[in-house]
């Protein structure tokens, strides 16, 4: 494979768990790609084919309409890797079964209240998460570890969706390449990446924005509250 040629530790990949949350234009992207790659991974939705998805969600065609996507997927790619399938909804009750402790996850979904489930376990959970998003022909990608967190950065709870507004079909595949560019080197060779990084494909212009920790955030500012109030309680008892 050329992978190896520009990744020299490509094999470290094997080894790694992979979730990806979502299986519309950007899910079809991510898991295309890296499954021609020989990466395992799994996949989560319960959405069906539409046909207004073809335009954009790359591995589906008429005779896919009704079809759980994630299965269309794994039957779709399964000359190339091995899929787990799991046709949920992922929620706050499933999402430990789910996840577990993955080591990496990407959300390809389009909605807020997902992304403040993934963020909350994955926060708690220490996993790295790269949320991936697409909305009319803006797209963000954002690798979550020891910065900001989602909920640092997202003020607008509700935000618009693809399926309100619409999405270009490009900015979702330009999108899904990246987050999988992203997530290789993450997880073969450890590198992170701290900005957000926004493409405008109106203007064609491309953004690194640096991101702040929220002092006072719910998910991660706590945890950090909580982990000084252990060291602390830990001192004291020694002291005594
Ligand atoms: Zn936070």
């Amino acid at each position: 494979m050329t992978i190896k040629k520009i990744f020299k530790d490509f094999e470290k990949i094997k080894d790694k768990t992979i979730i990806i949350i979502g299986a519309g234009g950007l899910g079809c992207v991510v898991a295309d790609l890296l499954s021609r790659m020989n990466i395992d991974f799994t996949i989560v939705d319960d959405d069906i084919v539409d046909d207004n998805n073809l335009e954009r969600q790359i591995l589906f065609n008429e005779n896919d309409l009704l079809k759980k996507k994630v299965f269309v997927i794994k039957e779709k790619l399964r000359e190339f890797s091995n899929i787990d399938a799991i046709g949920k909804r992922l929620d706050e009750k499933n999402i430990k079964t789910i996840i577990n402790d993955a080591d990496l996850v990407i959300d390809c979904t389009d909605n807020v209240q997902a992304r403040i489930i993934i963020n909350g376990y994955c926060i708690k959970n220490n996993i790295p998460w790269i949320y991936s998003g697409a909305v009319s022909n803006i797209g963000t990608i954002y690798f979550i570890k020891d910065n900001a967190c989602y909920e640092c950065i997202n003020k607008d709870k509700d935000g618009e969706t693809s399926c309100e507004i619409g999405v270009m079909n490009s900015i979702v595949a330009i999108i899904g390449a990246w987050t999988v560019n992203i997530a290789l080197q993450y997880l073969i060779e450890g590198k992170t990446e701290e900005d957000m990084i926004r493409i405008n494909l109106k203007n064609n212009e491309l953004m690194k924005i640096k991101t702040k920790k929220d002092p006072k955030c719910k998910v991660c500012g706590e945890i950090k509250k909580e982990k000084k109030r252990k060291s602390s309680q830990n001192c004291f008892s020694m002291n005594h």
